[in-house]
């Protein structure tokens, strides 16, 4: 038996799989995110959430294709990679991969040294571009990425904490595609990590269960386990916490236009032509100064990662 708090109830194995389906099918109805004749392409990291949304997809009967970015961060990366190719093969399935080092001759620990900024930075940023672009480039109508109620809940902890307006405003499970942008949708936020995790089991998908060593101090494992405080004592506190913000709050935010947002998009990148906000976008940036840059030690905080 599986109980959930949240819904104060105990599942059997096969019910509790279908909740899950269900749970998904609801947001992605609610939020409009698909449609049965799209193609989606899923963001896959090894990890939990991106393979059983993966699997969730296909099972709703969503034509559904996967997309691996090799990171580079030493064998979490190699073991993060194994597991998404086994996956994929085990069930016939169609995987995109870029390896960062291979195509664009940088890795995330190489990058956080050159740009002197924490590694997600340049990891999240290179993740968009590359998702994006393997989107438009593959005639997909929709990207859709693993993020589950307990990330988007310590997200929307996080920005709340200093009230960063611009981000509340765009903290929506589904973003509409704009010129240059596939439409991105987050389908399992209706469902909690622990949720996913005992999905995976039962489900019988292999995922790679270490954290990404470069998320050490992050701030949003500190905002995660408050939030578990919380929830804790008070079952459905998350997630009254993220709807009731999506019900009651987010338009408020509405005018709080993110510098990225497309008004500002106002040019095309000269190097790879997405539209940004000044001459050329911020990944091409990166490439300017990574290149030539020698492959670091896989450090954080100053310490040596063993791998
Ligand atoms: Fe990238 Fe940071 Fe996530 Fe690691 S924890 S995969 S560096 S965004
Ligand atoms: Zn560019």
């Amino acid at each position: 038996m599986i109980d959930v708090r949240r819904h104060n109830a105990n599942f059997c194995s096969d019910h509790f799989m279908k909740l899950v389906r269900d749970q998904t099918q609801k947001a992605i109805d609610a939020f409009e995110m698909l449609h049965r004749d799209e193609r989606v392409l899923v963001a896959v990291s090894g990890g939990k959430d991106s393979l059983a949304l993966w699997d969730i997809l296909l099972t709703l009967g969503y034509q559904a294709d996967g997309f691996y970015v090799g990171l580079g961060i030493g064998g979490y990366s190699d073991r993060s990679g194994a597991h998404v190719r086994a996956f994929a093969a085990d069930r016939g399935l169609t995987l995109h991969e870029v390896d960062l080092r291979d195509t664009h001759g940088f890795d995330v620990p190489t990058a956080a040294a050159v740009t002197k900024r924490a590694p997600c930075s340049s990891c999240g940023l290179s993740k968009r571009h590359l998702f994006d672009k393997a989107a438009l480039d593959g005639g997909y109508d929709a990207v859709a990425t693993g993020h589950n109620l307990d990330d988007e809940a310590a997200v929307l902890f996080g920005n709340t904490l200093r009230w960063q307006t611009e981000y509340l405003a765009r903290q929506l499970p589904v973003l509409p595609a704009r010129a240059g942008f596939p439409r991105k949708i987050k389908p399992l936020v209706r469902l909690g990590e622990r949720e996913m995790a005992a999905f995976c089991v039962l489900r019988g998908i292999d995922y790679v269960v270490e954290e990404c060593p470069m998320a050490a101090g992050n701030k949003h494992l500190g905002y995660k386990a408050a939030l578990n405080e919380i929830e804790a004592s008070s079952p459905g506190a998350k997630q009254a916490f993220y709807f009731g913000f999506l019900a009651r709050a987010v338009e408020r935010f509405a005018d709080a236009a993110p510098a990225h947002a497309e008004a500002g998009e106002t040019a095309l990148c000269a190097r790879c032509g997405v539209p940004t906000t000044s001459e050329i976008c911020a990944f091409c940036r990166l490439l300017e100064k990574t290149s030539g840059a020698e492959p670091v030690n896989l450090t954080v905080k100053g310490r040596r990662v063993p791998t």
